[in-house]
């Protein structure tokens, strides 16, 4: 089977990275459950000498996730045991003394890696919301080595102009890190407005079923992919073999499953927009959204994210309490609609002052539009709104 160089996303998802097996000719790309590979001689082997340096079921994801974030053969791809594992790694391309810009907007266990371990190592990190580009590049300093973005952010949607994100970072010798894990590369491909770096909980949208955690980097530059597969190896923080063909599997559905969830998250946003008890919904689909206008322009579809102002602590909690077919948990980007309350659970690492500077209020829902038929969904959060 050989890709056309100008095969297209869905086609990339499904055949991008991956050969029939040469031993069988299976056509999926089996688990290779190995710890190490038995050399012919001395010196003479076929590539593969220990798994923690080289899989074929991780390098068929990587290769594959390497394609589908920017173009065959353009960048590379390194799989990690979670998201945090991930950009972790990505943090070592820094070195004691340098300076990152992030959104402040993150997810709060980046915050918290940040914050608790890394400026342990003389990293410093300054937090702004980077859909501002003006108090973005005020909070440079000479020593800003990297701009760490979100965009969409967790839980409030705000969006970052990614072209200009780059070429701001670019112009202060700074690299642009973008966690895509929101938007997915069916939605959005920062590689292409300029971002250095991007990486993804695979936990969430390209495994897509809620049956794995794992992480991933995507990076077009030499030096970065030298370091990053180094780096992969020498900290040894790699996805198994079993996720790695779990999340090769999700990603050959990711465009129909996008569609979908974007048509949901879509239907979501206006149905609690109209509804009475609802204060404001936080949807870049929205027309009312502040950035709808950018979000339209880089992204191909607004996703299946968004989140909502109930007012108080005590009305989301009955609404919590009431929903049956969301079901309540944390996490995103699986085929099951998830519902939670980002202040006690997502962001509860999140000091409560910048939590309230934020927007992340008591009163504040997080939905993470699944796959379900959309007026069952409606008819759920219709019995549970009537109990707030
Ligand atoms: N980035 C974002 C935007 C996330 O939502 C998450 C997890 O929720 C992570 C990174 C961390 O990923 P993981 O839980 O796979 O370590």
């Amino acid at each position: 089977m050989k890709l056309t160089k100008n095969a297209r996303f869905s086609t990339l998802c499904l055949h991008a990275g991956q050969e029939p097996d040469p031993t069988t000719g299976a056509i999926i790309t089996p688990i290779y459950q190995t710890s190490t590979y038995v050399q012919e001689e001395l010196g003479k082997h076929k590539g593969y000498e220990y798994a923690r340096t080289q899989n074929p079921t991780r390098e068929a994801l990587e290769r594959n996730v390497a394609a589908i974030e920017s173009a065959p053969g353009h960048a590379e791809g390194f799989a990690f045991a979670s998201g945090m594992a991930a950009i972790g790694a990505i943090m070592t391309v820094l070195k004691a003394g340098d300076h990152v810009v992030c959104s402040d907007n993150t997810y709060g266990g980046t915050f918290r890696l940040f914050d608790k371990v890394l400026s342990k190592f003389s990293l410093s990190f300054s937090y702004v919301d980077t859909s501002d580009l003006a108090a973005t590049e005020r909070a440079f300093t000479p020593a800003t080595r990297m701009l760490f973005v979100e965009t969409p952010t967790n839980p409030i949607m705000r969006i970052t102009d990614l072209a200009a994100a780059a070429a701001l970072a670019r112009r202060h010798d700074a690299r642009l890190v973008v966690d895509n894990t929101f938007a997915s590369p069916c939605l959005q491909r920062p590689i292409e407005f300029g971002a250095d770096i991007v990486v993804h909980s695979t936990t969430k949208y390209l495994n897509g079923h809620s049956d794995s955690v794992g992480g991933i980097v995507v990076a077009p530059g030499k030096a970065d992919i030298e370091w990053l597969r180094f780096v992969q190896n020498a900290e040894g923080a790699i996805l198994s073999p079993f996720d790695s063909w779990l999340v090769l599997r999700g990603t050959k559905t990711l465009a129909l499953r996008m569609a979908q969830h974007n048509a949901n998250g879509l239907a979501l946003a206006q149905f609690l927009d109209a509804h009475p008890k609802v204060r404001h919904v936080y949807y870049p689909g929205l027309p009312s959204h502040p950035q709808h206008a950018l979000a339209a322009k880089q992204m191909r579809g607004f996703g299946g994210m968004l989140a909502f102002e109930l007012g108080s602590l005590e009305a989301a909690r009955r609404l919590l309490n009431s929903v049956r077919l969301h079901s309540l948990a944390e996490s995103l980007g699986g085929v099951e609609t998830l519902i939670s309350h980002p202040a006690t659970m997502t962001h509860a690492s999140v000091p409560a002052d910048k939590r309230q500077a934020l927007g992340i209020t008591d009163g504040l829902v997080r939905i993470s539009a699944g796959l379900e038929d959309i007026d069952d969904l409606k008819d759920d959060l219709t019995q549970a709104l009537e109990r707030v």
